[in-house]
């Protein structure tokens, strides 16, 4: 399979992803409608995301508890924005045990209902608050295009639930979870995210205030990588999440919820690969080393296996996650191809010549050919290896930050904004009204992405309209 070529990114960039996610070895389509199979590959891949976000919620006293996967219709049809928001999408259960339900149950598309119903049971007193629980697992919404990791019937996610006596505690917390999930994505997966506010119509059913990071795909368009919401009373008052404050009244409890989900993936794939394949961020990566032995008969084999074994060894023992391909029916070109395929960032190969020298050589996946080659003392070789594979870490995030500056214009007026949003992303002041974020769409089918956090200051006029404007907005086609 690895031989075959992958169609190249600009040819055509869905079915090169396509492609690469089932060569990869990441994941494969099931027989159920709209769901994936995460291959062995692939949820290593997520685990390694999961356990650094989960090490990140509990250093933050968030903890871990899980809640049903079938919830009451009835609770969707507390908060009335929500049910809307989710009725296309939900699964709903109808019979059980050979008999119909007097109430269909709904597959969770997400938690707030049946975690507010949970909340009010728990909260009583002041003294019951904060609680910041986090739950891993799988959601169901309907989909109808199936594309693996980005659009799935079920999916992988945490989704974070936290209810706060006061209005400031329940913001605070959103925007700590903005911090963690833009610093996950910086510093692991080498993706310059951008965090801002969601407009009205982009924000989660519900929410009285979504904040997102959204991040650009090699092919510009926008993908929304996390988000986390502060829904003020809004599901304490649907579920009476009430308690006694220290001034003896009663008051409703203010609730977040937040979430990154599998999708996190896609990006990945979409930001860092070539048309080689997969490459990984090497904090992420499963494999981070491979050693390719390289031999033409037994003498030779005896003498370079002997240094591959120490070295594995050695780097194992470094904390590297590392690799031995022994594997004797392949060539070594074949393994090459294979391991650039699935994305691993550094590949060590030993030949006879390097076992004599006394050196191994260095192929770096984010630089193919001679430019990412080099020949190192097997001397203090973890050290070299450690140092090559955060210089992967930094140059990724580097390469994926100057195209996505190179990408994000200004436009002078809406004229420009149609032009550039076909092919990158628009920074325009808006007047932030449903109508002009409307007329963009309609026009070009690019939708407000978020309006950032950090503003270069200052007032403007509205690209589409004209009108004053106090704050400039990403536009751009989103996933
Ligand atoms: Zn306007």
């Amino acid at each position: 399979m690895a031989e075959e070529k992958l169609p190249t990114r600009a040819e055509d960039f869905s079915e090169w992803y396509n492609q690469l996610v089932l060569r990869a070895d990441l994941a494969d389509y099931a027989p159920v409608r709209g769901c994936m199979v995460v291959k062995p590959y692939g949820w290593a891949l997520w685990e390694n995301i999961t356990s650094w976000l989960d090490k990140e919620f509990k250093a933050t006293g968030h903890v871990n508890a899980t809640f049903p996967t079938l919830i009451p219709m009835s609770f969707f049809e507390k908060e009335k924005e929500h049910v809307e928001g989710f009725s296309p999408e939900l699964a709903v259960v109808t019979h059980g045990g050979g008999e119909k339900l007097e109430e269909p149950l709904v597959v969770r598309p997400t938690s707030e209902t049946i975690i507010g119903y949970m909340y009010s049971k728990w909260v009583k007193s002041w003294r019951d608050l904060p609680i910041l629980i986090v739950q891993w697992g799988s959601v169901l919404r309907w989909e109808m295009r199936t594309k693996l990791f980005l659009r799935t019937a079920e999916f992988y996610w945490h989704e974070g639930h936290t209810a706060h006596a006061s209005e400031q505690e329940a913001k605070e917390e959103m925007y700590r979870i903005l911090d963690i999930y833009e610093k996950f994505c910086y510093e692991e997966a080498a993706i310059p995210v951008i965090k801002g506010t969601k407009s009205d119509t982009e924000r989660f059913a519900g929410a009285h205030t979504t904040t997102s990071i959204e991040a650009m795909m090699w092919d510009k368009r926008a993908l929304q990588s996390g988000t986390s919401h502060y829904f003020s009373t809004n599901f304490a008052k649907a579920f009476e999440i009430q308690f006694l404050n220290k001034e003896n009244t009663l008051q409703l409890a203010e609730t977040t919820s937040w979430a990154i989900s599998s999708r996190i993936i896609g990006a990945m794939i979409m930001v860092h690969g070539d048309d080689q394949g997969l490459i990984l961020p090497p904090r992420l990566a499963p494999i981070q080393v491979v050693i390719v032995p390289i031999f033409k008969n037994d003498a030779e084999k005896a003498k370079v296996m002997e240094v591959a074994d120490r070295v594995f060894a050695e780097l194992k023992a470094a904390g590297i996650r590392i690799k031995m391909d022994d594997r004797d029916n392949v060539s070594s070109g074949f393994k090459f191809n294979d391991w650039e395929m699935r994305g691993v960032p550094l590949r060590l190969e030993i030949g006879p010549k390097d076992v004599e020298k006394g050196s191994v050589a260095l192929a770096r996946r984010d630089k193919p050919g001679r430019e990412g080659k080099s020949f190192v003392s097997q001397t203090d070789l973890a050290v070299t290896v450690s140092g090559a594979l955060s210089e992967i870490q930094s140059a990724l995030l580097k390469r994926a930050t100057e195209f996505r500056d190179a990408n994000i214009h200004d436009p002078k007026d809406y004229e420009e904004l149609k032009q550039v949003v076909m092919d990158g992303w628009a920074f325009s002041w808006w007047c932030e009204s449903r109508e002009c974020e409307a007329k963009v769409k309609e026009d070009t089918k690019a939708t407000t992405r978020n309006i950032p956090l950090h503003q270069p200051g200052g007032e403007g006029t509205c690209i589409v309209c004209g009108k004053p404007a106090k704050r400039k907005v990403y536009f751009a086609k989103a996933y």
